[in-house]
């Protein structure tokens, strides 16, 4: 999954949605309703995002998973996304939990920033419990004493989760790691550990971006990653195949 952070302009979410879907995305991400830490930040264009998502869906063909901040919104956010996503701010929104997982939607549900792996496990089971039928969970760093990054990214936590749940868990190494030089290697780490997929931060020009500059990826840098995660994901499948052929 990878897009921009947030919906910008028709220019700039096209060519980035155009430029991940060449490079192998299954996934368009980029927030309409952005949950940002600063009233003085921008704040996502809201519902005029729709229009620009719903065409760049249209133009590459891929789905779009985009956040719903709040259960007023959660029949809106429905009606255009392809699958809802949960931010970490709103992990504990247990009426939003309720609300996204009764529209039916897949649901992208986000670490909170501060919950245990026990607690992503129970926000889970809000959604399932109230008729979620696909859910994703994503590890985005938690908050620690450590600063070198913007949250410290728990790569244990995905095994972890894989295994108590049963769902698919994926990494989000931009908000992870807030750092653009780290996003291809916890990556790489990520597909290691068994992680299903990756949420991962791009833009056109990444200097111009609105939100996130730190850790967004240009699209070229996105397609190397693609390239350079191959030999990992082979690995991983190889190393599967001969446990299987063992036990076999
Ligand atoms: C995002 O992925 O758009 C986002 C805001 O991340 P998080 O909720 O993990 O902070
Ligand atoms: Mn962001």
């Amino acid at each position: 999954m990878a897009g921009p952070c947030a919906v910008e302009t028709e220019e700039q979410l096209l060519e980035t949605a155009r430029a991940v879907a060449r490079a192998g995305a299954s996934v368009l991400r980029g927030g309409a309703f952005k949950p940002r830490t600063s009233p003085y930040s921008f704040q996502g264009l809201g519902a005029r995002g729709f229009e620009l998502l719903s065409k760049a869906r249209e133009i590459t063909g891929l789905p779009v998973v985009t956040e719903v901040m709040s259960d007023t919104y959660v029949d809106l956010v429905a009606e255009h996304a392809d699958m809802l996503q949960i931010g970490s701010r709103s992990m504990e929104n247990t009426a939003l939990l309720k609300a996204a997982a009764r529209t039916g939607r897949p649901v992208l549900l986000k670490r909170g920033m501060v919950a245990t792996v026990e607690e992503v496990v129970e926000a889970a089971e809000f959604l399932a419990g109230n008729g979620a039928r696909e859910i994703v969970l994503c590890e985005r760093g938690i908050r620690t004493y450590g600063t070198a990054t913007r949250n410290t990214c728990d790569i244990a936590a995905i095994p972890l989760l894989k295994k108590l749940t049963g769902l698919p868990v994926i990494l989000d190494p931009s908000h992870a790691t807030g750092r653009r030089d780290l996003v291809a290697v916890l990556s790489k780490a990520a597909v290691a550990v068994g992680a299903d997929g990756l949420l991962v931060e791009v833009h056109r020009r990444p200097q111009e971006t609105w939100s996130d500059v730190e850790q967004t990826l240009s699209t070229s840098e996105f397609a190397d990653l693609m390239e350079e995660l191959q030999p990992y994901l082979r690995i991983w499948r190889d190393a599967r195949a001969a446990v299987w052929a063992a036990r076999a």
